[in-house]
């Protein structure tokens, strides 16, 4: 057998999706506050435009784009964000991303990411090869990462992050900003969230940071704001000042084809759409009617989706899950699959129904008539 790549084995921590799976096979009538996907069907507006451009396309020949993106969304997306459109590449996914940005850099780059964090974050460093310091995000730093005291040359960011539901103050981006400056490092930052942004002081982008255009890239996604998981378009933003756009251009030219028109259509067509923050509020109402009717030390779920719930003394991530399971019929996410530092809290999504919040609280015997 031809050899494999050694550094997969490097990933081989708990893989919790599957398990969940498994415990929930069979079980009806649950709670699923599990996993993060979207809970609302697809806005017509974006179904519409997606249409249209499908039809377009039995009309005339369209077929590969380029492969940073159409012009016609690179420019709108320009506009919102105040940048030049070269600055812009349009992708299926944050994922895809995170999973592409990282072979910019050499192999002997030092590398740190949040935990508990989206696991893409370490993997996709694990698995080229190179080695990942953690950054806890813990209670007793508020779960914001500290910049460590040793030199990183690229950092992993999330603000809102997940699975905490935590997002980044302003003075917390500057401190990394600053950094990042003062280290010659780079910082990828994941807005993945950015629309569940609601408090004043909690920036949503992180160049309003003063000399952040030097020092960070930045990744946004349809998927949570608009409901695209199931369509896939993304963008990363890749700052003149960085100097990597050459880099990326190839690196995508390379190894992308580009994301599908009709998609890109459907994304244009959720930057004007209406119904798109109203989604985004409804999720918040249901977070937040979370966060006051649950008892105990809930975390997050402000300026974001997910409620980082602390577990009972003296029980672990996974007992506090099956708790839930076997006792209420509640699906949530252990920690500490997220890494480490998630041991001791399960995650809930708010990417769910008030009529799903309400059963979820009477079943917990908090809902208050
Ligand atoms: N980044 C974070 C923090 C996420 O939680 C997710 C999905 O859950 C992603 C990125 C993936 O986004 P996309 O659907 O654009 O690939």
């Amino acid at each position: 057998m031809v050899k494999v790549n050694p550094h997969f084995k490097r990933t081989e921590r708990e893989i919790i999706f599957p398990v969940i799976e498994k415990k929930i096979e069979g079980k009806n009538n649950l709670v699923n506050l599990g996993i993060g996907d979207v809970a609302l069907p697809l806005t017509h507006s974006i179904a519409d435009a997606i249409c249209q451009a499908t039809q377009e396309m039995t009309k005339r020949p369209i077929g590969y784009g380029p492969s940073a993106g159409y012009s016609f969304l690179r420019d709108a997306l320009a506009q919102k964000h105040h940048i030049c459109a070269d600055e812009i590449f349009i992708s299926d996914g944050i994922n895809s991303d995170l999973a592409g940005i990282q072979e910019l850099f050499d192999i002997s780059c030092s590398i740190a990411v949040v935990d508990p964090g989206y696991p893409v974050f370490a993997d996709t460093n694990l698995i080229a090869g190179r080695n990942v310091t953690y950054l806890p995000c813990v209670a007793s730093n508020n779960f914001i990462p500290q910049p460590p005291n040793a030199h990183v040359d690229l950092i992993y960011l999330c603000s809102p992050g997940n699975p905490t539901g935590v997002a980044m103050s302003r003075s917390n981006l500057e401190m990394w900003v600053n950094y990042a400056l003062q280290e010659n490092a780079l910082i990828v930052f994941d807005a993945a969230y950015a629309s569940f942004i609601t408090s004043e002081n909690v920036p949503k982008s992180i160049y309003e940071i003063p000399g952040a255009r030097n020092v960070a890239i930045e990744m946004h996604s349809f998927s949570k704001s608009h409901g695209f998981t199931g369509l896939r378009c993304a963008y990363t933003i890749i700052p003149e000042e960085t100097g990597l756009i050459p880099l990326w251009n190839k690196r995508q030219n390379t190894k992308y084809n580009g994301c599908p028109y009709p998609i890109q259509k459907g994304a244009l067509a959720a930057l004007a759409c209406p119904d798109a923050p109203k989604q985004v509020q409804s999720y918040l109402a249901c977070a937040q009617a979370l966060k006051n009717g649950l008892d105990g030390t809930i975390h997050g779920g402000i300026d974001s989706p997910y409620l980082w719930w602390q577990v009972p003394d003296g029980t672990t991530s996974w007992q506090f899950f099956d708790h839930l399971l076997e006792q209420h019929g509640i699906v949530s996410i252990p920690g500490s699959g997220f890494g480490k530092s998630g041991e001791g809290f399960v995650r809930l999504s708010a990417f769910t129904t008030m009529a799903q919040v309400k059963t979820c609280l009477e079943r917990l015997n908090v809902y208050a008539h």
